[in-house]
């Protein structure tokens, strides 16, 4: 007799996606005229930049001759011409040490915060912010390290760190102790981003505690003010006690395309049952060796074209466009009397609903009365009650056709 995984159990039953999905197609089949704007799932909407594309199709044509075709790539870690560009684009020339051996080439970072949880054992103490990104819980749940979800809408065993009005939305170092402590800044779903002294503490915490940071910077190219940090390397100290995400998803519109990766540094341990330390970047290595192929050459060099001067300068206006939505639409919800935070450094605002409506209530009077589609904070955790998400991917005369809408009924 098979049996079932029984932590899969414990997985609250409607993912919050599907669920906006289904109100949004109820909706539109009982309104068939209604032009619906999604301001919901955060996915991108501008095409792929043509150096990249051009990249792409250069790719495609070595792959259909037998002098330039390639098969495996080696290891499935990520060609090396693709580790060294992200090695010294995104972090030796900014002064930030992290070796080509340091980065893993995968096909998201959504993966690799799920997958990474597999090297810690099954008694680490998990601390994430709320609300949060529901990927870093939902795989600790289905690993084992939670127990069943309370009536609060909280796993038992999971440490959930408020992320509020009153921490601007950056939570502080717990006085107790995490094992596994999952940040990602700039941050989905607040929009929040956290300064080099937030952030210094929190490598400080997992110093003392022998922890590890997990730093999701999916977001990172989004970040416009100087002072604010783009990786967790940039604080001293970090490539003792942390992992770092990235993705090409949101920073060059590969959510279609696929590829990200990660930073494991050299230095970074955990430890046995004997207290011994473990080096954590070969063990990475041997689980991707051992699960996974490797990103097709084609990504992989499209992935690249990035970092060329073309690639960069069109990735630029891109993410210039959405930002502009990002201001578009806290001005003016700003100006009809909303509280919006966000928005500035990440391409996410944070609305603070109206009245203490509930989030799920304010999504539903957005659909039915402006045609919007936002995403409930309150499905990002209990702290997010109150409050809905609204993107800036997405055509600026939507942006502004939506912000009409919710100005007519507000
Ligand atoms: C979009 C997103 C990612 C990127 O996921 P991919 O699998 O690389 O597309 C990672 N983390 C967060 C918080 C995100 O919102």
């Amino acid at each position: 007799m098979a049996t079932v995984n029984e932590n899969f159990l414990k997985l609250q039953a409607g993912y919050l996606f599907p669920e906006i999905g289904k109100r949004r197609r109820a909706f539109q089949q009982a309104n068939p005229e209604a032009k619906i704007i999604s301001m919901g799932i955060g996915d991108v909407t501008r095409p792929l930049a043509p150096a990249v594309i051009e990249a792409m199709r250069a790719a495609v044509d070595e792959m259909g001759k037998k002098e330039t075709f390639r098969g495996y790539d080696d290891g499935g870690v990520g060609y090396e011409f693709l580790r060294e560009a992200i090695s010294e684009n995104d972090y030796r020339s900014k002064g930030i040490a992290v070796g080509a051996d340091e980065i893993f080439i995968s096909d998201g970072a959504k993966s690799d915060t799920a997958n990474s949880q597999e090297l810690f054992g099954l008694d680490n103490i998990v601390a994430v912010t709320d609300p949060v990104y529901p990927v870093y819980v939902d795989t600790n749940v289905m690993a084992g390290r939670t127990g069943p979800m309370n009536a609060q809408g909280m796993y038992q065993n999971i440490i959930y760190m408020p992320a509020t009005v009153e921490n601007n939305f950056v939570p502080e170092p717990l006085d107790r102790k995490a094992d596994l402590v999952y940040l990602c800044f700039p941050n989905n779903p607040t929009g929040a981003v956290a300064t080099r002294e937030q952030l210094a503490k929190w490598v400080d915490y997992a110093k003392k505690n022998r922890a590890v940071i997990l730093f999701d910077a999916a977001y990172e190219a989004f970040i416009g003010d100087p002072a604010i940090p783009h990786s967790i390397f940039e604080i001293p100290g970090a490539r003792e006690v942390a992992i770092e995400f990235r993705s090409f998803s949101k920073t060059a519109g590969f959510t279609g395309v696929r590829c990200a990766f990660t930073v494991v540094p050299k230095e970074l341990q955990v430890y046995d049952s004997r207290g011994r330390g473990v080096f954590l970047n070969p063990l990475w290595s041997r689980r991707l060796c051992t699960k996974f192929n490797g990103v097709s050459y084609i990504t992989q060099a499209g992935a690249a074209a990035v970092y060329t001067p073309a690639g960069r300068e069109q990735i630029r206006e891109t993410i210039s466009l959405y930002m502009n939505n990002a201001k578009t639409i806290r001005e003016r919800l700003s100006a009809l009397g909303y509280t919006a935070y966000g928005g500035v450094n990440a391409p996410y605002i944070w609305l603070k609903t109206p009245d203490g409506t509930g989030s799920w209530d304010f999504f539903d009077l957005l659909l039915t009365k402006a045609h919007v589609v936002t995403t409930p904070g309150a499905g990002f955790g209990p702290s997010g009650e109150g409050y809905v998400r609204m993107t800036a991917f997405g055509e600026p005369e939507n942006v502004h056709e939506a912000l009409d809408r919710i100005s007519r009924i507000s």
